[in-house]
């Protein structure tokens, strides 16, 4: 738990958001923000920084973090129909909040290359 982190102080239950996913080492919550109908930040309770921060010790909570993505996109409905899931990474990979999170967005068609 990094005290100055927004995502670590969301996860502890300090500043409140929609729950949609939790277990002892994952916390997934809808987006602020969303752009999408259906927009999820799937998370790690551990701070890691971005992608860039994770050692090869976070191998087994990355993984973790993508078969949470899959179980949440099947139990809110929208496995079938599909869905997008993102890690924006750094400066010029978008990121905004420096705690790793995984987007996953559906409910409408989602353009590609992104913006
Ligand atoms: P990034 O741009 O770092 O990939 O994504 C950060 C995401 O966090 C954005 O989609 C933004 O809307 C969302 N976000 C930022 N602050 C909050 C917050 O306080 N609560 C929630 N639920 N989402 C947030
Ligand atoms: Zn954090």
């Amino acid at each position: 738990m990094t005290s100055q982190c927004l995502f670590c102080r969301i996860a502890a239950g300090e500043i409140p958001s929609t729950e949609v996913y939790s277990n002892p080492r994952v916390y997934a919550f809808r987006d602020i923000n969303p752009a999408a109908p259906q927009h999820i930040l799937v998370i790690p309770r551990k701070h890691l920084h971005s992608l860039n921060a994770a050692a090869p010790e976070d191998q087994a909570l990355l993984g973790e973090l993508l078969t949470s993505a899959r179980e949440i996109a099947h139990q809110q409905g929208f496995a079938e129909d599909g869905y997008r899931v993102v890690i924006n990474t750094g400066d010029m990979g978008g990121q905004t909040v420096f705690h790793i999170h995984v987007h996953v967005l559906s409910g409408r068609h989602l353009n590609w290359p992104p913006g």
